[in-house]
């Protein structure tokens, strides 16, 4: 079940968030970038904020990394013309083109060869959409988690059908502040409604895949191919999403200094935005 989700983590009022150590990291990132937090996120609305909290630490990446100019984006004109600016390159893994920032492709290509000098498979998993995703893609993957719970929860009566409608009727950003407020009352969305939806998938325009700085990983079960990642700068920085790695750049030693803090969970360690 959900109990090794430590909700009180992300659920910070907009004070708690600001006195963090993540909040204190991103605000000197984002400056060094000559960009301002409150130009990228609206840090008092609540959603927006938990969204930071969970995807976050793409912000905290070395410099050789261009960041979105948000924490969500709104639309696809605004993921196209990001990614163009990111100069997203191509890469063949196992005849599956993966894309991706040019940075976060060389960092990947190394670990693999060190992985296959060792003996051991490092590949995407599901196809192209590993790496590089559209703004239509997070919208078709986020309502294919919000359909079958809003199902879910309708046999369970614990919703209306006119409560379900509504919801399903909502526009993006609407509808994904309306799914958290049924979360708060214990309707979790994740395929198997055990947890929150953010941690089986991301929101709408929120989604590190399309900052092209992120990779999921087949192998992602085995210990070596997580260790050659984190040693060419991958790391798992969004919780209890076993696959999806996130390139920082950044050695392992330095994450605390980021304002990353270390999470062990399923066998894993996690590097998630310190605010709690
Ligand atoms: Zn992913």
């Amino acid at each position: 079940m959900h109990d090794n989700i430590d909700a009180s983590r992300t659920d910070t009022s907009a004070d708690r968030f600001t006195s963090s150590p993540f909040f204190a990291a991103l605000t000197r990132a984002l400056a060094r970038r000559g960009m301002r937090l409150e130009d990228v996120c609206d840090i008092n609305n609540p959603v927006a904020r938990r969204l930071l909290a969970e995807y976050g630490a793409m912000f905290l990446a070395a410099d050789d990394v261009l960041v979105p100019p948000v924490c969500v984006f709104r639309g696809e004109a605004e993921v196209a013309e990001f990614q163009a600016r990111a100069r997203a390159q191509a890469g063949l893994i196992d005849d599956v083109t993966i894309e991706l920032q040019p940075a976060a492709l060389a960092a990947l290509v190394a670990a693999r060869v060190e992985a296959q000098a060792a003996g051991f498979r490092l590949t995407p998993r599901g196809g192209a959409e590993a790496a590089r995703r559209s703004y239509a893609d997070t919208v078709r993957l986020w309502a294919s988690r919000v359909e079958p719970a809003l199902e879910h929860w309708l046999a369970q009566e614990r919703l209306t059908t006119n409560e379900a409608a509504e919801v399903c009727a909502l526009a993006p950003p609407a509808q994904v502040a309306a799914i958290l407020a049924l979360e708060a009352r214990g309707l979790f969305c994740s395929k198997d409604f055990s947890k929150s939806i953010l941690y089986s998938v991301a929101a709408p325009g929120a989604s590190q895949h399309l900052a092209l700085v992120a990779f999921d990983v087949a192998e992602f079960t085995n210990p070596s191919v997580r260790a050659t990642l984190a040693r060419h700068g991958w790391f798992q920085t969004v919780r209890s999403d076993l696959p999806h790695f996130t390139f920082l750049g950044a050695r392992e030693q330095d994450l605390p200094d980021l304002g990353l803090e270390r999470v062990g969970e399923h066998g894993q360690t996690f590097w998630l935005p310190a605010v709690s």
